[in-house]
């Protein structure tokens, strides 16, 4: 299985020079060459198989000889062995035919665990072998980073560094990503929104002085294998409604682009999908793209769904890349006019293939808000301000007839004063973590500034 960018001017690479790399050379995104396909009697082959099985046979293909079957039966097991739940994505029946899959029982209470998690064993194996290290930067809207420095605290080969928005994440996320006593992992509030750091993450892939100095690795969303750990649930939830005897929609909260395109892999790998919608709050340049064509920056507003607080879109990429038939001259063209005049225009044609694929909707911050009273109230079930978005916009999408399955993004004392608001109660930690406000916290504060960022690791990395 070989990986070719989005841009088509890098290097062509496997699914290990992929994962290590993340971002490619001439600034595009990884995507495997070629779709690797599922027949009929291999989805149904996963009912009732346990989510760590469907993860190994959903996502076998795609590595390629990477690893071992022995190898990576053992990398999923480790990566989902600290979960709180036995099912991992457990599904529950909203209202009629409406089910809410719940991605938050990994152990940051967002669904950043499922790839994170998986991502931190992968590197370890892949680097043990290579006796390799690497530093791992990210940029975070404040779920990402929590759940990267979970997943690599106390690793061997890896120095980690998680730029997040300084006074934008959520109490909860940040004492998760300050509490961590680890040497090997740091976290840096700068003094800007998600879409600051992740420009400059970009910046420091770009610069490739620094990018080979320091050995430069990325494992935000743009990582290939974070988008193959999530192509999994959608498998492991359609079986348990009926796939691929019959068809499923999903809604998903979207940011980033990274969950929904993972969703958009699994119709390709030949999964009945029915509907795909792309939820968002009022930030909401992804449901105007859908609905006309433009794609076209404004400022951020914070919201209190602050991890989908997103104008740069960075996955969207990848669904243009197919959008224009893999011509990547073309999506590079767009990614210029992207950065020199904030915005583009796709043609009528890829609207409408966007349109085969995609639907959407977005919550203002009061039907946010109402949502997570009204199905509080009506089925007890306490939804984080993300979820609310998504269930928000399957009820005014689905129909009544297919099955519609709602991602429920991060858990809701993970986002405890937006819900307390809402729904006029404290949502508890889970058991496990509820010490948290307990422990004492590190972080440093860098300006949004390349050079203050390049030399802030610099001095601080092993090796
Ligand atoms: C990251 C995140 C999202 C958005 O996911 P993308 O893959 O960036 O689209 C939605 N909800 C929560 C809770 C998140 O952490």
């Amino acid at each position: 299985m070989k990986y070719i960018s989005t841009r088509g001017a890098a290097p062509i690479l496997t699914f290990e020079e992929a994962m290590l790399t993340g971002l490619a050379r001439d600034g595009g995104l990884y995507v495997p060459e070629t779709i690797p396909q599922m027949a009929a009697e291999e989805i149904a082959a996963l009912a009732g198989l346990s989510y760590e099985e469907v993860a190994f046979r959903v996502m076998r293909p795609f590595v390629g000889d990477t690893f071992s079957d022995a190898e990576f039966g053992d990398i999923i097991a480790r990566a989902y062995a600290g979960f709180g739940h036995s099912a991992r994505a457990p599904l529950v029946e909203l209202s009629s035919n409406h089910f809410l899959l719940e991605l938050f029982h990994g152990p940051t209470l967002a669904f950043k665990d499922f790839a994170m998690q998986l991502i931190g064993q992968l590197f370890e194996v892949a680097l043990a072998r290579r006796g390799e290290r690497v530093t791992i930067v990210g940029a975070t809207s404040g779920d990402t980073g929590s759940a990267a420095i979970e997943a690599f605290r106390g690793l061997d080969a890896v120095d980690v560094f998680i730029l997040y928005p300084h006074g934008r994440v959520s109490e909860v996320q940040r004492r998760q990503m300050t509490t961590p006593t680890e040497a090997n992992v740091h976290a840096i509030a700068i003094d800007g929104h998600f879409d600051d750091c992740q420009a400059r993450l970009k910046d420091m892939f770009n610069d490739f002085d620094f990018r080979d100095g320091v050995r430069l690795a990325g494992v935000n969303s743009i990582n290939w294998a974070r988008v193959l750990a999530q192509v999994v649930y959608y498998f492991s939830s359609a079986v348990a409604l009926g796939a691929p005897h019959r068809k499923v929609s999903f809604t998903v909260p979207t940011g980033n682009f990274g969950d929904i395109f993972a969703g958009y892999i699994a119709k390709r790998m030949g999964l009945g999908i029915d509907q795909l919608v792309v939820a968002t709050n009022q930030n909401d340049i992804l449901y105007r793209c859908l609905s006309t064509g433009a794609y076209q920056t404004q400022e951020v507003i914070p919201s209190i769904s602050p991890s989908m607080d997103i104008q740069v879109s960075s996955n969207f990429e990848r669904a243009l890349f197919d959008a224009y038939d893999r011509d990547g001259a073309a999506v590079a063209q767009l990614m210029e006019d992207l950065k020199s005049t904030g915005g583009f225009c796709v043609s009528q044609g890829v609207q409408q293939r966007l349109a085969n694929d995609f639907t959407s909707g977005r919550a203002s911050e009061a039907q946010t808000t109402a949502a997570i009273a009204h199905w509080h109230q009506h089925s007890g079930e306490l939804l984080c301000p993300h979820s609310a978005i998504g269930v928000h916009v399957a009820e005014a999408m689905r129909d009544s007839a297919t099955p519609m399955i709602t991602l429920a993004t991060a858990h809701p004392a993970k986002f405890p004063a937006a819900v307390e608001a809402a729904a006029g109660l404290h949502p508890p930690l889970p058991e496990r973590m509820a010490d948290l406000y307990d422990r004492p916290e590190r972080m440093s504060r860098v300006a949004n500034d390349l050079s203050a960022l390049k030399a802030f690791i610099e001095e601080r990395i092993t090796s």
